[in-house]
């Protein structure tokens, strides 16, 4: 599957193409060439022909999809006590996903094994017979470099610091392995459903606070750390430190474990963001307020980056998204603050992927290892 032939698999698998028209069309290929590869693909059972396509008048062409025993993909999103777990057929549709409870602050390698080995256990119980594992991948709640597959100074993570994730992992199979900020894998999972947006921020507000940034339609990494709002300074007073050693951080007073810190004080019983949002939804006017907080400062730190990247959308992920007072707080901030011309057709909204976006981001991407 390399070159010209990953190519068309590719355009295929993510539904820009189903048909050898499309193909020549959008590949640049020759009519001839096309079909010749196609031939292959469907002799080798990596592409099915089905049914009818969508016609523009005379003799409706049949539909190239890519077969669903072409392969599997296996990928998780990695948090600090959960992960969510998949296999995806090539085109990214899930087979199973699964969330699973498990302690990122035991280390990468017990965090490690225990995710290969629940990958294994998915693999026994749900992947059809003779259907290939065809590449691995996970996201991790820190930043990474991509030159390397290495987390390089992750809050809230202890032991991760420089780790070789994608090396340990890939020690488990002999397979392309994709390590990825997990806020960069919503942004591209989320970039799907917002068809027409090519200029996209993500927020992803769960324990911690990250943004993934899509720019003309790619994720941009930079050198692996764009879009890490959470050590951006909020305040001048010193009146809380951060995880990362300095004080008045966003995420020291913004994000999920910050305000379960503050709940915690006032007596509350919070184990996770989605508990803060549950009280939120419940009307807890303590929980409410430091909520509302949260997304007014958020939103202040979105304002330089609106006025400066223009993008056609802000998305908010993450298991804080479901607290609407925090989307209220952003949009309110970044409506009154940015420029006109920037916010004039700009929408803030909640997920429209839901919590499998990393998961599919995660495909997509390896996909892209897969064919590379
Ligand atoms: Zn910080």
């Amino acid at each position: 599957m390399r070159g010209a032939q990953g190519d068309l698999l590719r355009l295929v698998a993510t539904g820009q193409a189903e048909s050898r028209a499309e193909l020549s069309r959008l590949s640049g290929l020759a009519p001839s060439s096309v079909s010749l590869r196609v031939e292959e693909l469907l002799d080798a059972a990596l592409l099915v022909e089905e049914g009818a396509g969508t016609s523009r008048g005379g003799r409706r062409p049949r539909r190239l999809r890519v077969s669903p025993t072409a392969g599997l993909l296996a990928v998780a999103d990695l948090g600090a006590h959960h992960a969510r777990l998949a296999l995806l057929d090539l085109s990214g549709v899930p087979l199973v996903v699964e969330e699973r409870p498990c302690d990122i602050a035991l280390g990468p390698e017990a965090t490690l094994d225990w995710m290969a080995a629940a990958f294994d256990d998915l693999l026994r119980s749900h992947a059809p017979p003779g259907v290939p594992l065809r590449g691995v991948g996970t996201s991790v709640p820190g930043p990474v470099d991509p030159a390397t597959g290495r987390v390089v100074s992750p809050s809230r993570m202890p032991g991760w610091n420089a780790f070789p994730v994608a090396d340990h992992l890939g020690a488990h199979y002999d397979l392309p392995v994709l390590v990825e900020n997990d806020a960069n894998l919503m942004a591209v999972g989320e970039a799907r459903a917002w068809p027409g947006c090519d200029n996209l921020m993500v927020l992803k507000a769960g324990s911690g606070i990250g943004c993934g940034l899509i720019v003309e339609g790619r994720l941009h990494r930079g050198r692996g750390a764009a879009g890490d709002i959470s050590h951006v300074r909020v305040r001048a007073d010193s009146s809380a430190m951060c995880s990362c050693g300095h004080p008045d951080c966003l995420e020291a007073y913004a994000s999920g474990a910050a305000l379960m810190g503050a709940l915690a004080d006032q007596g509350f019983a919070v184990h996770r963001p989605a508990d803060v949002a549950a009280l939120v939804a419940d009307a807890v006017p303590e929980a409410t307020a430091l909520v509302r907080n949260a997304g007014r400062l958020i939103g202040e730190v979105l304002t330089v980056l609106v006025n400066f990247i223009n993008p056609d959308a802000i998305v908010v992920g993450g298991s804080l998204s479901g607290a609407e007072p925090l989307i209220s707080a952003v949009r309110a901030a970044v409506y009154e603050r940015c420029l006109p011309l920037a916010t004039r057709d700009l929408e803030i909204a909640v997920t429209r992927t839901g919590p499998d976006a990393a998961l599919l981001g995660a495909g997509s991407l390896l996909l892209d290892a897969v064919l590379a």
